[in-house]
């Protein structure tokens, strides 16, 4: 599958990934946000490989193990590369495996950046005082997540990327009545312009958020 290094594949692919993340959040103004990204110009995450399989429980979408993760902890980020290739198998995407790798390396990503900048949304405990329960919390960071990795994957030419891409998608309208929180992204799909909306209220009101995405 892979002709070279994994590692250095997703040392590239991550500074790519950075630029498309600038320029797909160039229209956020928010301050803070730009604070942030100013104080930490060229910054990139740790990125561990694990051949760790974590299992999800009570998994309500198309597979039921963990492909890659985000920590607080020096906003590193870890790939679980037999879970890719697991994702891959399952979904006849063996030639794909290196888009599908970069897929969650995105999605990691943006996590990370998003944790440095509001930690809060992917904080355990969901008090009533901000109104919203974790499951939705967890709905609304996966969903930005997941469009990000997709505006990711379509920024390609490479039909490698575009083949992840459309096949995600295609999960998101599958699992949408199964409630699987990724397929949120669908709504980003359709109204790109709420993406910055939502971001921001996740931040400051949670449950308008919420609201938000799903109405
Ligand atoms: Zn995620």
């Amino acid at each position: 599958m892979f002709t070279y290094n994994v590692d250095s594949f997703l040392e590239n692919e991550l500074v790519q990934i950075r630029e498309i993340f600038y320029d797909f959040m160039a229209g956020f103004t928010d301050k803070s946000f730009c604070k942030m990204l100013g104080e930490r110009k060229e910054w990139l995450p740790p990125v561990y490989i694990s051949d760790e399989v974590i299992v999800i429980p009570k998994a309500n979408g198309p597979f039921d193990k963990q492909l890659g993760k985000s920590i607080k902890k020096g906003y590193s980020v870890f790939i679980y590369y037999e879970a890719v290739k697991e994702y891959c198998c399952t979904f006849h995407l063996e030639n794909e495996y290196e888009s599908a790798l970069s897929m969650v390396l995105a999605h990691e990503f943006f996590h990370s950046v998003h944790r440095i900048w509001d930690e809060k949304a992917f904080l355990q405990d969901a008090s009533p005082r901000t109104g919203i329960s974790m499951e939705r919390k967890h709905q609304l960071t996966e969903s930005l997540a997941d469009y990000f990795a997709y505006f990711w994957l379509e920024s390609h030419e490479d039909s490698d990327y575009a083949i992840v891409a459309q096949h995600r998608k295609g999960l998101w309208q599958e699992y949408a009545s199964a409630n699987w929180p990724y397929s949120s992204a669908l709504v980003f799909v359709n109204s790109p312009e709420i993406f910055f909306e939502i971001l921001r209220l996740l931040k400051s009101n949670p449950a308008m958020a919420y609201r938000k995405l799903s109405s």
